[in-house]
């Protein structure tokens, strides 16, 4: 299918607003064109509605060309603007593996636009028939995320290539945990699927989820339509400085990604050697899926020690589960003494 069949009408008859700073980019003289004020310095200049530098940096970095990157504020923007470019409220659907990230249903249900789950088999695996089974011509978007949130698994390369190359609309993948994983990202098959979107996030591994930026990596051509609908400057000055300065940390966020890898596999032992803890399910993330006796009665008390995790027991195949993310050093030694102390109560 052509990309112009799966965009809204609306969007492709699009003419967006030109600011400014897209109509002139070179050096100038006198900046009279926006209105600003020059007369006081700061933050008074509107921002490079394209973000070019900090795509540029994360360009090299991620071995993309920067016309395959879209930054949105935070993941949510990346989340949202699909639904808005290619989903018609009241007449399409989606699509998502079940269980799965919390924002793909929650911005489906603003948009107006029809959230279909195709469960996970018993092993967190997608289940195939199960998600094609649920597409129709009006299925627009299909949502899949590896590492997965909250089971915490990479789905199978493989597995994702093939929906990808069966499908007919957009498949979208999160790869937000993708730098905990050794599973290798979809970003690379961009080139060969055009529409695949691969989303990612400055969120967890590079430690800057205040500043709310998101990415989202695909063909230059939904790149295009996406810059067209966002907000004109919806990456403001101050995140795009910090994107860089964070972008030169490459090195130490790669290192201590590894670390946290360790702790979890780590902790994963030592909560598996408690008698609360049913199962530990295998991790790709920063974050670890566990099984126990009794899921609300272990968070109130954990709760009430002060030491916060995530319930996820009224979640679909994740009875009696707790999300609980791998913190620093402190967090985890006292995470696993209150649940020694809830073994022996
Ligand atoms: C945490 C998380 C994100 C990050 O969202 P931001 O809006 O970028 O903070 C995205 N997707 C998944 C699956 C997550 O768990």
């Amino acid at each position: 299918m052509t990309l112009d069949s799966l965009v809204r009408p609306n969007i492709l008859r699009l003419t967006p607003y030109t600011c400014a700073r897209n109509e002139y980019t070179g050096e100038a003289l006198a900046w009279l064109d926006a209105n600003e004020n020059s007369r006081i310095d700061g933050l008074n200049r509107y921002p490079d509605p394209l973000q070019l530098e900090v795509k540029r940096r994360l360009a090299e970095i991620r071995g993309v060309t920067p016309d395959r990157i879209f930054l949105g504020v935070g993941s949510d923007e990346c989340i949202d603007i699909t639904y808005r470019v290619f989903c018609r409220p009241g007449i399409d659907n989606v699509v998502a593996i079940d269980p799965t990230y919390g924002m793909y249903r929650v911005c489906a249900d603003i948009n107006d636009v029809e959230y279909r789950t195709a469960s996970l088999n018993d092993d967190f695996t997608v289940n195939e028939e199960n998600l094609f089974n649920l597409v129709d011509e009006n299925t627009k978007v299909l949502w899949m995320c590896s590492p997965n949130n909250p089971t915490g698994n990479a789905l199978p390369i493989d597995d994702m290539l093939r929906i990808a190359r069966r499908f007919q609309g957009i498949t979208v993948i999160d790869e937000a945990y993708i730098d905990f994983s050794d599973k290798g990202s979809m970003v690379q098959y961009l080139d060969t699927l055009p529409r695949l979107i691969v989303m990612q996030t400055f969120s967890k591994a590079w430690a800057s989820a205040a500043m709310r930026l998101g990415i989202a990596y695909a063909s230059p051509e939904i790149i295009d339509i996406f810059n067209k609908v966002k907000y004109p400057y919806n990456i403001n000055i101050l995140t795009q400085r910090e994107a860089l300065n964070v972008l030169d940390r490459a090195d130490k966020v790669a290192a201590v990604a590894k670390e946290l890898v360790e702790a979890r596999d780590r902790l994963a032992s030592q909560l598996e050697s408690l008698s609360a803890v049913k199962r530990v399910y295998a991790s790709d993330a920063n974050f670890l899926l566990v099984k126990v006796d009794d899921a609300d009665a272990l968070y109130a008390w954990l709760r009430d020690a002060g030491v916060i995790v995530r319930n996820r027991c009224r979640v679909h195949l994740c009875a009696g589960c707790l999300r609980i993310t791998v913190g620093s050093d402190n967090e985890n030694r006292l995470l696993i003494e209150k649940i020694e102390e809830y073994d022996r109560r």
